[in-house]
């Protein structure tokens, strides 16, 4: 028998700020609602969100909650809870709202946690529970000057791969994790208007006041965190105030990322050690529709975490992607993305479309350069520049605009779309034209080997069913993978003449 939980409160309240489920698999809001002060959540939800089995358990009057043969007997008459044996309290007993069992949320850490085969953390101030092996950063923002220049600092915690964009104003502070746990951010000041931060994205906003010059954005990482300071200047009164158009290219004494502008520094060491993945489309932008309602935006994000996950823990390369969530991303953001994580190697991931249902196939793109392009990639060498940098020295940079980054690389792009063809054909029907070279956008502006796989037709009906199963995107991540490797390989290979 289960105690009601007594006074006009029984039906209980939602609190302000729904807790939110992080899992790899994305982030949900889980329902809970506070009674007397205590935030509980529902046994069925429980069950349903952790796969674990509840019953009453009539001889004591609590509840029963089973995983994988291991037990929780929690009570409701006593403020506490039996995990395998072994006795914890909990701030109060389990509790019954009309047909419902209800358990106060510390069930969750202090009961299931320890029988629990994933790990689970309950973050009470940030209203996060994450669940699994999930990227969370700690993020931390403060003023530290109010200048001009004025300085405002992020501390993330542990250390991840930031990027920055600015855009009409407003510099966006990207934070590579699957989400973030911001403390609530100072109050603006000096020449930033407005700070934006959420557990809801893991882009951070800072609005500029329309007197802000273009601000400096630099990041240092130690083993602990990554620090990242944006300095933002007042507008000289003599200078020029027309905006920097974005992006444009920009020659910079250092290597930090600053306004999506490329840092076109050369990458000094040989080999692969960052690879950009670009999940197509996104947001508002769907890309194609499948006769039965798939669209291209979700397939290429599937795909794109699954190569993500496979790169990384196989070949310990360090994977950026430029979006990791249903949100659109201009093509400029994304090579703003990869060239600001200096990445060794871009991949964007399509799907195809084409007016006849017939015509399917998997097809790989690299970029096919215009006049402009070709006589850029001829002057290459003579467009390189040597700059002094701070602390002395020099360092050779390429002054190759942004929209022709793309052109001294095409040879190296080639090899690797070469690659991609020899090994995806191992898995999956490939176009009639398998190999291609078009002048794509999103190529055009990565500075580093860049292809792009169209992986199938959506249009046509077979593969659209097809396009979607494990065994297809497993064959295809295989053979991206096999042919990552054998890139990484050619990289390292000593240079032939
Ligand atoms: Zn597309």
């Amino acid at each position: 028998m289960l105690l009601l939980v007594a006074g006009p409160h029984a039906q209980g309240i939602a609190p302000a700020t729904p807790l939110t489920l992080i899992t790899r698999d994305g982030r949900r809001p889980v329902a809970t609602t506070l009674i007397n002060g205590q935030e509980f959540i529902g046994l069925d939800d429980l069950a349903a969100l952790f796969q674990v089995a509840v019953r009453e358990d009539t001889l004591t009057g609590g509840v029963i909650i089973s995983y994988k043969g291991r037990t929780i007997v929690a009570s409701a008459e006593q403020p506490m809870a039996s995990v395998n044996g072994r006795v914890i309290t909990l701030p109060a007993p389990i509790a019954r709202a009309g047909r419902r069992l209800l358990a106060p949320i510390d069930i969750i850490p202090r009961a299931l946690a320890p029988i629990y085969d994933t790990p689970i953390d309950l973050r009470r101030a940030s209203r996060l529970l994450i669940v699994g092996m999930v990227r969370v950063g700690r993020v931390a923002v403060r003023i530290d000057s109010v200048g001009p220049p004025t300085r405002a600092v992020v501390e993330v915690t542990p250390p991840l791969l930031v990027s920055s964009i600015l855009d009409a104003g407003r510099l966006q502070v990207r934070i590579d994790a699957d989400a973030l746990d911001i403390a609530p951010p100072p109050a603006p000041a000096g020449l930033i208007n407005q700070i934006q931060a959420s557990t809801q994205t893991t882009t951070l906003i800072f609005v500029l006041d329309p007197r802000a010059a273009t601000p400096r954005v630099s990041t240092t990482t130690t083993t602990e965190s990554t620090r990242v300071t944006i300095d933002v200047p007042a507008i000289a009164p003599t200078q020029d105030t027309a905006v920097t158009p974005a992006p444009a290219p920009a020659a910079q004494p250092t290597p930090a990322p600053a306004e999506g502008v490329p840092p076109l520094l050369g990458n000094p060491a040989a080999g692969l050690q960052t690879m950009v993945i670009d999940a197509g489309h996104g947001g508002d932008d769907a890309g194609v529709h499948g006769p039965k309602g798939t669209l291209e935006k979700q397939i290429t994000l599937d795909l794109a975490k699954r190569l993500k996950t496979t790169i990384e823990t196989r070949l310990g390369v360090r994977v950026v992607m430029t979006r990791d969530e249903d949100r659109g991303v201009s093509p400029d953001e994304r090579d703003a993305i990869a060239n600001n994580s200096k990445a060794d190697l871009f991949l964007s991931l399509h799907v195809n479309g084409a007016p006849v249902d017939s015509v399917k196939g998997t097809e790989v793109y690299f970029l096919r350069l215009d006049r402009t392009g070709e006589e850029a990639r001829r002057s290459a060498a003579a467009t390189e520049v040597v700059l002094p940098v701070i602390g002395g020295g020099t360092r050779p940079i390429d002054i190759i605009p942004w929209d022709l980054a793309q052109a001294s690389h095409v040879d190296t792009s080639s090899r690797f779309a070469s690659m991609l063809e020899e090994e995806l054909e191992k898995h999956a029907p490939m176009g009639p034209r398998p190999l291609q070279q078009a002048p794509m956008r999103v190529l055009s502006g990565a500075n580093m080997p860049a292809a792009l796989i169209e992986i199938a037709y959506l249009t046509n009906p077979e593969q659209e069913q097809r396009v979607q199963s494990a065994d297809f995107q497993g064959g295809l991540v295989q053979g991206i993978y096999d042919a990552v490797v054998r890139f990484r390989a050619y990289l390292e290979a000593p240079a032939t003449p």
